[in-house]
Order: structure tokens, then sequence, then C-alpha cells
């Protein structure tokens, strides 16, 4: 089969896992605790000097320890602390960045070190890519969607006024580092929006781990440690495992990961970007793909069903927003994801087995009525 055997169990406390990329390949690190070992840091983390990038928010609670560990290794620390936000992964953001990096006569050697979420490690991920055409780079997510998703895979960039992700590059970190005890602080909101990625995991390929995902949902939402680490591990493996295949997304294998995001993205845009969370977005785009698939004759409707009930589990919205169905479908085509103006949606045969392809019209609309809350 595509997917390699499972190296991560329920017992691992500190999970160790490789991303085989031939020369770009690197670890990843999952455990307790794991911003403070100073060995690991030492080991994992090169060079002498380290520009910490991270955020207002993130900063008090984080950056001290991360600091003190990466003194202790030996290295000099630079810390960086940008406003906390979506709306400041942009341009003025990243030439702070830089502009930090040349008043300190930083060099190729210098390694960017990302600690935080999804933004800061999409941010600095992308100044690395291009400070000096490319220095080193190691992230080290602190929310759940940074520790199962967007750390992992080597998609770097920043936002455009036109649209989201719209500038950035493919380049890999030299390590990820993620501590799951970062996750106590999470607010529930962000937690919820992160587990749409490890359902969306499960789904798309596994489905022993998403009968897994539902029978611990509530150790999960309760932040039990053994639980999150044991998904993060999965989820990072299975993600790492699609990207070794299709690093650049040019086979069509790595678009299975948009399973829920083409819906999701038409929500985002839709009621207008933050207005709900883009794993808040998913959680719902996974239930509307579930029953275009069900509506298609593809997925059997308890597996409709499972999904449905895992994602309200996971405290994330099942009903659409009422957008109307033309804009609904308007919003849909506009997705970078498309080939020649046609909607790609990724749908389900099974639960682990998700596909790519367009749809007949009449039937997106009728999942398009069926989602959504019609006031
Ligand atoms: P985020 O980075 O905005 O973090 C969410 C909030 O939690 C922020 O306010 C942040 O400051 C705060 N926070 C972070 N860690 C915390 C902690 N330990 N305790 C308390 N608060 C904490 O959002 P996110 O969901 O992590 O990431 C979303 C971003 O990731 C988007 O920009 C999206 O485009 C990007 N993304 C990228 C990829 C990729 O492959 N590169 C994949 C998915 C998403
Ligand atoms: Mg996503």
């Amino acid at each position: 089969g595509r997917q390699k055997k499972s190296m991560v169990t329920r017992e691992s406390k500190h999970i160790h896992l490789q991303v085989d990329l031939g020369e770009r390949s690197y670890p990843i690190e999952i455990g307790p605790g794991l911003i403070n070992d100073s060995k690991l840091i030492a080991r994992l983390v090169k060079g002498s000097r380290i520009v910490v990038v991270t955020n207002t928010v993130v900063a008090p609670l984080y950056l001290e320890k991360m600091t003190r560990s990466l003194e202790a290794a030996g290295k000099q620390v630079i810390p960086i602390v940008l406003p906390d936000g979506e709306q400041e992964k942009n341009w003025a953001s990243l030439m702070t960045v830089f502009d930090i990096l040349l008043e300190n006569k930083c060099d190729r050697k210098t390694t960017l070190l990302a600690l935080g979420g999804g933004v800061i490690g999409d941010l600095t991920g992308y100044a690395a890519a291009s400070f000096m055409r490319g220095i080193p780079f190691v992230q080290v997510p602190t929310t759940l969607l940074a520790e199962v998703d967007s750390s992992v895979g080597g998609k770097t960039g920043i936002n455009h006024p036109l649209g989201k992700n719209m500038i950035g590059a493919f380049y890999q970190p030299e390590a990820v580092i993620a501590d799951t005890l970062t996750l106590n602080t999470l607010p529930d909101r962000e937690l919820s929006a992160g587990m749409a990625e490890v359902i969306k995991h499960g789904a798309i390929l596994d489905p022993d781990y998403f009968a897994w995902i539902e029978k611990d949902i509530a150790q999960l939402m309760a932040r039990d440690g053994a639980a999150l680490a044991y998904a993060i591990g999965r989820s990072c493996e299975i993600k790492a495992d699609v990207v070794r295949q299709d690093e650049r997304e040019s086979s069509g294998l790595r678009a299975i990961l948009n399973f829920g995001h083409t819906f999701g993205h038409a929500i985002e845009a839709g009621l207008g970007f933050g207005e709900w969370l883009h794993g808040e977005a998913v959680g719902c785009g996974m239930v509307m793909a579930a029953d275009l698939s069900c509506r298609m004759g593809l997925l059997d409707a308890a597996s409709t069903e499972r999904i449905s009930k895992l994602v309200k589990a996971a405290g994330l919205p099942t009903v659409a927003p009422d957008l109307g169905v033309d804009r609904w479908i308007e919003l849909m085509q506009v997705d970078k994801k498309n080939a020649g103006g046609e909607i790609q949606f990724i749908l389900l045969k099974s639960l682990g087995s998700a596909f790519v392809t367009t749809v007949p019209d009449a039937m997106l609309r009728e999942t398009l009525k069926a989602c959504v809350n019609a006031v």
C-alpha cells in the first residue's frame, strides 16, 4: 500500500519521526516538556546564533523557557516578538524580521526558530527561505493545528491583501520540536480547530486512526497528554508520508489533505476571514464533503453520520452558514486548487479512502441546501 506502517504507538512517551525527503529529510520530536530539554535542543538546533521569532501572546508563556534551553545549549539568542494574529502574517512583519536580521549582522549560519502557531511558523519559514537565499530554520509549534499540520510539509508564506497564503515558498525545516505541554494554555476554540485536521487525517487515509479518535475524543478534548501525543504523532506521520510522496503537490496525492477545505474556504471567505477559525470551517466542510460523497453513492450513510458526530464531539460546527447557493458556488470557484474553472472536490469512497473529483452541479446544490442553516 502507499501508507507506510505506523511507528507511533499509544505507549510512546517521546515520539520520534523522520520526514523522508532525501537530503531535505528532518526529524519531528513530540513529547511533554521538550522546550526545556537543552540536550535535545543542542542536538537539533544547529548554529551558534538563533533568532527566535514569536508573538506577544506566546512570548510571555514560553519565550523565557525557550531562551534558557538554547543558552544552556551554548547558543546566543536574539528574540523577535511580533504582534499576534492572522492579519500580521504580512509583508510588514516579514520586513521586521529582515530588519532585525540585518541590524544584527546575521549571516547564512544563523538559524531562525519559529516559536508559536501556524502564523509564526509560516512567516518564519518564509523569512528563512528568502533571507540570503535560504538559512536554516526550526519549527517549535505551540498550537494543536501547528503541531499536527502546518509545521510539517514545508509550505511557508504570508498573506497578500488580495488572497491568503499567496506569497510563499516550499522550504523544509531542519527539525520540528512539538512540546505537548504547550497545548495546556491553548484556548478551547483553538484546540477544537486543530482537532479538525486530526479528524481529517483519519478520514482521508486511516480508518483505524479515525476509530481511535472516535473512541478517545473525550480524552483528547480534556487534553490528556498521552492521547494528544498519540494524535500528534500519528497525524504527523500521515502528513509526512503524503508529503514524502508528493512534496510539491504535483501528483495530486497531496491534494487529498484538502478534504473539507473546498467548502471550508468558502465559509471563511464568505463570512469574512477570522469570523470562523480555519479549523471550524474545515470541520463543517468535512461534514459537507461527506454529505456530497454520500449523495454521489460513494460513502455509506453510517460513515457519513460518524463524520458529523465526531466533528460535533470535537466542539466544531456541523451546520453551514447560509451564504446563498449561488454565492457558495462562486466562492468555491476561486479556490487556488481548481484546474480550468472546474471545482475540484476531495470526496470519500469510504473512511480512509479519499480522491479528487469534479461533481455534477445538481448534486452540489443538494448538498449546499441540506447542510446550510436556512434561517
Ligand atoms: P495562530 O498561529 O494564529 O495561533 C492561534 C492563536 O493561539 C494565536 O492567538 C496565538 O498567538 C495563540 N497561541 C499559540 N500558541 C499558544 C499557546 N501554546 N497557548 C496559548 N495561546 C497560543 O493560528 P494556527 O491555527 O496555529 O495557525 C493558522 C495559520 O497556519 C494560518 O495562517 C494558516 O494559513 C496556516 N497553515 C499553514 C499550513 C502549512 O502547511 N504551512 C497548514 C495549515 C495552516
Ligand atoms: Mg487546513
